[in-house]
């Protein structure tokens, strides 16, 4: 499942396209007021779905291990935004959802991740990405898009001097030149094709006269001039990879994620858009059976999804997809067998499974499930800590085990990683005074109390 799934928010944004545009030369910014901009934390649209964070996983970690560069634990931030935009700061790559739905090939994207890790290997603006490497996510892409700029005018004019002063994250001509040959190495380190990247910076650089009506952030703060396209098809065509098209299944996790993301984000009309290409594909029926899952009855979306599971029973978002049903239905004992089932077949572990069978096992409700649920809660926040959602549930499991100082933990938690240190303190202290003094729990609750959000990362 998408979670966190507020459509609304990512189109509610009043920031025109350029505006918006602009926002991402402000990433120095992020860091500046990072305090500040707890406040839109809850509005930020970070997209969380296990499948799509596998996949760009997946992406990335034979570039970056091409590239030297550490490839354990990079977290994956899914930004629910139209644009195309993809960046990574060392331990994260944030990437639009608009850029993923976008590419028609994985190796579209890979191309783009090779391009950042050239600039990564290359050192370029690397005191910022340091700087942006402790900022909190949240912070992150509320600058990002804006939030911060558009309610916090105290947090925007001390950002707006030291923006002034910094060099922001855009690069210099001669750092994309390097960044573009570093990643034709990688590529062919890993025998995968340059054409992907040079499809997706030719459309940027065709695209620059209709400059005003669409600004994409990726195009701002990377400078596309003709004749870097033109080098770039020389490297490209040089490769003795260039004729090498992605591997068919790893295409059709890349079909199945963009007919994903439009049932999700973008609406019937999106998913019959993809469809229309090859309606009997598997992505097009799991698009069809998210589609009636989401706008049709439980009935026929199971129907749908058990003739998916029968295709690729080894596929644990098949599973997952059953499992969100089963809740819809109302039938949370089902659901937490289909999430655990989904849970065993996930070669990612994610976090956001264990959640969901959490979930589930909660709304069973007998005595025995709330404990299974408290343990699955924590499992799925020990491998994911910044899911603020999922403090929420578990606190709410504490809650109805009776479990209050526990529960008072769990919210502290969940605020503080959602950025809203107020909060946080006041359910640390709260849960102080239920614990005894110097014990595990305390301590975490007194390294919330301590903590001070700094300003200035230098
Ligand atoms: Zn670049």
């Amino acid at each position: 499942m998408l979670s966190r799934l507020r459509p609304s928010i990512g189109r509610s944004t009043s920031l025109s396209r350029t505006a918006r545009g602009f926002a991402t030369l402000m990433l120095a910014a992020a860091v500046a007021v990072s305090g500040s901009v707890s406040a839109f934390a809850q509005g930020v649209p970070v997209v969380r779905d296990a499948e799509i964070e596998a996949l760009v996983r997946d992406y990335a970690r034979p570039i970056f291990k091409a590239a030297g560069l550490a490839n354990d634990g990079i977290d994956i931030v899914l930004v629910n935004d139209p644009s195309f935009n993809a960046f990574v700061t060392g331990r994260r790559l944030f990437v639009n959802t608009g850029a993923l739905v976008t590419a028609e090939t994985p190796n579209e994207i890979i191309g783009v991740i090779a391009h950042e890790a050239g600039h990564i290997a290359g050192g370029h603006q690397q005191k910022l990405r340091d700087q942006l490497d402790r900022a909190k996510t949240m912070a992150i892409i509320a600058t990002l898009l804006g939030a911060g700029a558009t309610t916090n005018s105290k947090g925007l004019a001390g950002a707006g001097g030291e923006m002034a002063q910094r060099s922001i994250l855009a690069y210099q001509r001669t750092e994309e030149i390097t960044a573009d040959r570093s990643a034709i190495t990688y590529l062919n380190a890993t025998g995968q094709s340059g054409m992907g990247m040079l499809k997706t910076f030719g459309r940027f650089q065709s695209a620059l006269s209709l400059a005003g009506t669409q600004v994409d952030p990726y195009r701002i703060s990377h400078p596309m001039p003709q004749e870097r396209i033109s080098n770039l098809e020389v490297l490209v065509k040089q490769s003795p990879f260039v004729n090498v098209v992605d591997p068919p299944a790893l295409q059709q996790r890349h079909d199945m994620m963009r007919i994903k993301i439009a049932a999700y984000m973008q609406g019937q009309a999106a998913v019959a858009r993809l469809m229309r290409k090859n309606p009997t594909s598997l992505a097009s029926r799991y698009g069809d059976a998210q589609q009636t899952y989401l706008y049709g009855n439980p009935g026929a979306a199971l129907t749908k999804t058990a003739a998916l599971i029968k295709e690729q029973p080894k596929n644990p978002y098949f599973q997952e997809l059953r499992g969100d049903i089963l809740m819809k239905a109302n039938k949370p004992k089902d659901a937490a067998d289909a999430y655990a089932k989904a849970v065993s077949l996930d070669p990612a572990h994610s976090g956001l499974l264990l959640v969901s069978l959490g979930q589930a096992l909660m709304a069973v409700g007998t005595p025995d499930s709330l404990k299974k649920a408290v343990v699955q809660l924590n499992n799925g926040v020990g491998r994911d800590k910044e899911n603020a959602e999922a403090y929420r549930f578990l606190a709410q499991a504490y809650g109805e085990q009776g479990d209050i100082p526990a529960a008072d933990l769990a919210t502290a938690e969940g605020h503080y990683y959602a950025g809203d240190y107020k909060n946080a303190k006041i359910f640390a202290m709260r849960a102080q005074q239920k614990l005894k003094r110097g014990e595990p729990r305390w301590v975490r609750a007194q390294d919330i109390i301590n903590y001070t959000p700094s300003n200035k990362l230098k």
